[in-house]
């Protein structure tokens, strides 16, 4: 043991849990250990307060270590009950079958939730402009920016961004696809 790992600060993307894992964990793969549903960690661990967003991770991708499928849990099982899954549609699920489900069930209940304080409060911290805040009218839209503002930007943005003039000061700068959504925004304004 060499002192007391630094934490980072995860929202889970299928249930929306507060998840503190080791920093050691960015950048890999797992499972969120409330709901099971599969989960990438990304994010910076050189922020100030260490903190980064999980996505959902691609459930088609086959990962060897990862064996044959398993049976869904006690715990995905009882979340789906909680998300008002029929019984009978939960007889013979895998664990991946059940994070897909519950994922359908979460989007479709988040699109008509508003964003909850833990989510807009998040946002806030991860810089968020108040634009981006006003536009946020469900949790499934809370969720997708917090998304945004861990992943690069990508390079239709940093295409469109030069087409506009951006500077490279301004590009070096940007650090997020959501902020680079913000300086296209900014820069396209009449
Ligand atoms: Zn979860």
């Amino acid at each position: 043991m060499n002192g007391i790992a630094k934490m980072l600060l995860f929202l889970c993307p299928h249930c929306d849990e507060l998840l503190k894992v080791p920093e050691a964990y960015l950048g890999q793969r797992g499972r969120c250990n409330k709901c099971g549903g599969r989960i990438a960690l990304i994010g910076d661990a050189n922020l100030a307060t260490p903190q980064a967003a999980s996505i959902v991770a691609d459930e088609t991708a086959t990962d060897p270590r990862l064996g044959p499928p398993k049976p869904a849990s006690d715990k995905q099982l009882d979340y789906l009950r909680a998300l008002g899954a029929p019984e009978q549609t939960l007889r013979g699920l895998d664990r991946d079958q059940a994070s897909a489900l519950i994922d359908e069930l979460k989007e479709k209940r988040q699109r008509g939730e508003p964003p909850t304080e833990k989510q807009l409060t998040y946002l806030k911290h991860l810089g968020a402009t108040e634009r981006q805040l006003g536009r946020v009218r469900s949790k499934a839209d809370a969720t997708r920016l917090i998304e945004d503002l861990h992943l690069s930007p990508t390079a239709d943005q940093i295409k469109r961004l030069k087409a506009l003039g951006a500077s490279g000061a301004h590009l070096a700068a940007l650090k997020s696809k959501a902020a680079a959504d913000a300086l296209i925004e900014e820069l396209s304004d009449p």
